[in-house]
């Protein structure tokens, strides 16, 4: 099977870069990218031990989600509007794209009618891209006591998606630069946040390298996304 090949690379690539880094592959999670994959890609991955999967489209999410019983645990990644806050607090163990003041707001407040505590990452546009969502770095930190004194939302940490390119190490910076804002939010906090989600398929030896706990990886395990699922992303703004 061609995703139990693709895995087992993905996880050598993994430990070779934290190995590279002084880092225990244990701190890495891999988080698998499902947007545009038919449930049966997403219980092949879940068979070989995949606990954690990434979807970026609510009305996909919650037809799949349904489809693939079993304890999986979904992350949001996708642009979120406020009218579908109540769907991913619902239907996910984490928001990573929490993008704005207002959205954490009305994750807190749907949050609270479903008598829950949200875990969210927040998303942060490190190279200022106008075709990406998420805070500037010195918009995060002027937010960042606003969004955590909100009662039903919990911060785990920070997120990005850096540009494409077809060379990986010049995006270092961008995950240098996300690192050291996590740095920043500690001292605010007095405690370390626990997650840094940052590289992709094309990126995540370099983010692994630069501290990454959570990467996110789509294609280098399931292969291309069908024309329909790239079309979609891309009008989401999260362009790769
Ligand atoms: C699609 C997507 C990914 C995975 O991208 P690949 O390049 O296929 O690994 C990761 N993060 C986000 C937010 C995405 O939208």
């Amino acid at each position: 099977m061609y995703i139990a090949a693709n895995l087992e690379t993905i996880r050598q690539r993994i430990a070779a870069a934290c190995a590279r880094a002084g880092r225990d592959p244990a701190s890495v999670t891999l988080l698998a990218v499902t947007k545009g994959q038919a449930p049966a890609s997403v219980r092949a991955a879940a068979d070989l031990g995949i606990t954690i999967f990434g979807e970026n489209k609510i009305q996909e999410a919650k037809i799949k989600i349904g489809q693939c019983p079993g304890r999986l645990r979904w992350h949001f990644i996708g642009h979120l509007q406020s009218n579908k806050c109540r769907d991913a607090v619902h239907f996910f163990e984490m928001i990573e794209s929490v993008d704005s003041l207002a959205l954490a707001q009305e994750i807190d407040k749907c949050a609270a009618k479903g008598a829950k505590t949200m875990p969210v990452l927040l998303e942060v546009n490190i190279a200022g891209e106008s075709t990406k969502y998420g805070f500037k770095p010195d918009e995060l930190l002027a937010r960042f006591e606003a969004i955590n004194a909100l009662r039903k939302l919990e911060i785990h940490g920070l997120m990005t998606i850096a540009p494409y390119t077809p060379e990986p190490e010049k995006v270092r910076p961008i995950f240098r630069q996300l690192r050291e804002l996590k740095e920043q939010c500690d001292k605010i906090l007095g405690v370390p946040l626990p997650h840094l989600s940052m590289g992709m398929s094309g990126d995540f030896e370099i983010a692994i390298e630069e501290g990454a706990t959570l990467v996110r990886i789509g294609t280098a395990l399931f292969g291309e996304r069908p024309r329909a699922a790239r079309a979609a992303t891309r009008e989401s703004g999260n362009a790769r």
